[in-house]
């Protein structure tokens, strides 16, 4: 399948699974529009070096994703939009009386909102080409609760309900809108809880790995960036056209739990 001729903008890509979905639909023929907050040279960089490996035309435009204007602003500056993925994502974990007002703030704007700004602002963009895809990456923590998450898990269930009104108020139209829901994929945000657990639990590095992080993953492994990928490109694919308003887990059977 080719997404060629196809503008795909995915928010928070300069690493982790949002760089691994730019990847996979750059290798399928994508134009990639690359998002992170700050016009650092490494994301021109990471930019780069995607055009290079794919051969796919490959922009960055920073916006910041907790800023309502700037979400708009990315699908402006884009220069087209036929697939957004919402991916931009924060985590912070704490008990919900020593949660910080200004976590809870940020992690509601970056993981939720953005995704209300972008959509509104790519809706008209893809109404007038006549096609369109919305990608929003919840989590498994869209669909169940973990403890010390209030903020995390409350966003990703609010973006499995914006998930489904989005798809209804674009039912009759070529667009569609998922949500896919990983459960621990290894990256930087992944990688970034484990000292805190580690100290919670009082546990080591491996044990905190496969007894607490993976405890929910009844296949003991991580899902990988590039099964993301896969999954955002069959999502884009013509298979997928009367696929609108669901879930997708990538969980190695967490929700099945
Ligand atoms: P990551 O930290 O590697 O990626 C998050 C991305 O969001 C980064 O590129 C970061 O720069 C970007 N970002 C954060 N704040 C931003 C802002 N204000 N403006 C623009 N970009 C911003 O983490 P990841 O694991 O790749 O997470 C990607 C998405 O997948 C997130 O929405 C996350 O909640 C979701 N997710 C991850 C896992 C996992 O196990 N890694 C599981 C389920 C869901």
């Amino acid at each position: 399948m080719s997404l060629s001729g196809k503008t795909a903008i995915v928010t928070g890509s300069t690493s982790g699974i949002g760089r691994g979905i730019a990847v996979s639909l750059a290798e399928a023929g994508a134009r990639i529009v690359l998002n992170g907050r700050a016009a650092r040279d490494e994301n021109y960089e990471i930019a780069e070096r995607i055009r290079k490996d794919t051969g796919a035309e490959v922009d960055f435009v920073a916006a910041d994703m907790a800023d309502p204007e700037a979400c708009r602003g990315l699908i402006e500056d884009a220069g087209g939009c036929d697939i957004l993925v919402n991916n931009a994502g924060v985590q912070h974990v704490a008990g919900i009386p020593d949660f910080p007002v200004e976590k809870w703030d940020q992690i509601i704007a970056v993981n939720l909102s953005s995704a209300f700004h972008t959509t509104a602002a790519a809706l008209p963009v893809m109404r007038e080409r006549g096609w369109g895809r919305v990608i929003n990456i919840a989590s498994a923590h869209g669909l169940t609760a973990s403890p010390f998450k209030s903020a995390y898990v409350a966003a990703k269930h609010g973006l499995v309900g914006l998930t489904k009104v989005t798809a209804l108020e674009t039912a009759e139209e070529p667009i569609t809108c998922n949500a896919i829901c990983p459960g621990y994929v290894m990256t930087p945000l992944v990688e970034k809880q484990i000292p805190d657990t580690m100290e919670k639990y009082g546990m080591g590095r491996e044990e905190v790995i496969r007894e607490v992080i993976l405890e929910r993953q009844p296949s003991k492994q991580m899902a990988t960036v590039e099964q993301m990928g896969g999954t955002t490109v069959f999502l884009c694919s013509p298979s997928a056209e009367q696929i609108t308003g669901t879930t997708i887990s990538v969980d190695g059977g967490w929700t099945a739990l």
